[in-house]
């Protein structure tokens, strides 16, 4: 029986994250495995352009709920939504980019519906007419399959970057079918944001270069005479060391991440950190810089597609998961190594 696929179109303030294409393409793969087609689901007011962007990588068609309750999202009125949609088209499979805001709208939907989730899925294959999903469990040390066998929609949320996004064609044509929907009354109010850094998004960059414990560690580096309590020094000179992690990263068009032992004591904001507590990522390239590669770090960078660790201890556990590694201070590795991928990539 050919399945009806709906891809959740996740976006904020007009931006979709990489995640949402990426969940377009593996909704194509499966699609022609099992045959039927891609809806995309887009939730907001205004979201024309997002429906367009929608088909361009992929979807046969869209499925729009727009209203002014709906400017923001907020998990019951999108909740109601989408579970309108979804029933409307009597979906088998719900995809949707495994982000904060559609882990919260995951859930609440599989209530509603008595069905279940896999969230932050790295691989979807197809055994037996089934759609299977690998999961990382315990921190990343093994990987788990599951399947919703009795249930529709089966849903899943997908880890950003673990499935390729799909190259849009601006000529590809498709339905926009407008939904209506009863009772959004939201239970709440957004009344702003307020950004909290500008900067590359971690979980969508294709490099992260971060930094742990060891990018203080440079007793060279002499601070200036009013600071003198040790912890004030370490900090100057975590913030030196990460001002300099940060010119390697504008180099190659990285984020900046680190590790929770840099974050607590304040090297860098909390909203850059790594790991079981922090943000799950995969780039192709992660450079590890003075970081000594903790259970709880490697949990949520074990899946980066390249691994490069700097670290002076040659038993510091990062190196068994590095494929590539060098042993040396990264106060010394680092300046040349972003003179010289300045001079070949000519920036
Ligand atoms: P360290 O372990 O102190 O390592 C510093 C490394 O720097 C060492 O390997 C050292 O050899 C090297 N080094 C020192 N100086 C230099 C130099 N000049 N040049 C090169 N190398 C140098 N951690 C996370 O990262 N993310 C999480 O999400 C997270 N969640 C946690 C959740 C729980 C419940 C718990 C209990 C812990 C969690 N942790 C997390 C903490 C984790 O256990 C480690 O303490 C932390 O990852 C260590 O950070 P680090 O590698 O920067 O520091």
């Amino acid at each position: 029986m050919a399945e009806t696929i709906v891809v959740y179109i996740d976006h904020s303030d007009g931006e979709v994250p990489m995640g949402s294409w990426e969940a377009i393409g593996a909704a194509r793969s499966l699609a022609q495995e099992l045959g039927g087609e891609v809806n995309a689901l887009v939730i907001g007011e205004g979201v024309g352009d997002i429906a367009q962007g929608a088909i361009a990588h992929g979807a046969d068609k869209v499925l729009q709920v727009q209203s002014p309750a709906l400017k923001d999202f907020l998990p019951e009125p999108y909740t109601t939504a989408t579970v309108a949609a979804l029933r409307q088209v009597e979906a088998s499979i719900f995809l949707a980019p495994n982000t904060g805001r559609t882990r919260e709208l995951a859930a609440m939907v599989a209530v509603d519906m008595e069905t279940g989730v896999a969230p932050d899925v790295t691989a979807l294959e197809v055994e037996d007419g089934q759609v299977v999903a690998t999961r990382p469990i315990y921190a990343g040390k093994l990987f788990s399959k599951v399947t919703i066998p009795d249930k529709r929609p089966q849903i899943f949320t997908l880890r950003s970057r673990s499935f390729p996004k799909p190259e849009p064609d601006d000529s590809r044509t498709g339905e926009i079918v407008e939904i209506s929907v009863e009772g959004l009354e939201p239970l709440a109010e957004v009344v702003g944001y307020k950004e909290t850094e500008a900067g590359v998004s971690l979980t969508d960059a294709a490099v992260i270069v971060s930094g742990g414990r060891g990018v203080a560690n440079n007793p060279r580096l002499e601070p200036p005479p009013d600071i003198t309590d040790a912890e004030q020094v370490e900090v100057w000179r975590a913030k030196k060391g990460f001002e300099m992690l940060g010119e390697l990263a504008k180099v190659l068009d990285a984020a900046v991440g680190a590790s929770r032992a840099a974050v607590d004591a304040g090297y860098i904001p909390y909203s850059h950190q790594v790991g079981q507590t922090g943000k799950v990522v995969s780039p192709d390239l992660y450079i590890a810089c003075g970081i000594s590669g903790a259970i709880q770090h490697l949990a949520g960078m074990r899946t980066s597609k390249t691994i490069v660790a700097i670290n002076k201890d040659p038993e510091a556990p990062i190196f068994k998961l590095a494929r590539f590694g060098v042993v040396g201070d990264l106060w010394e590795i680092v300046p040349p190594l972003t003179a010289a991928l300045k001079e070949r990539l000519g920036k």
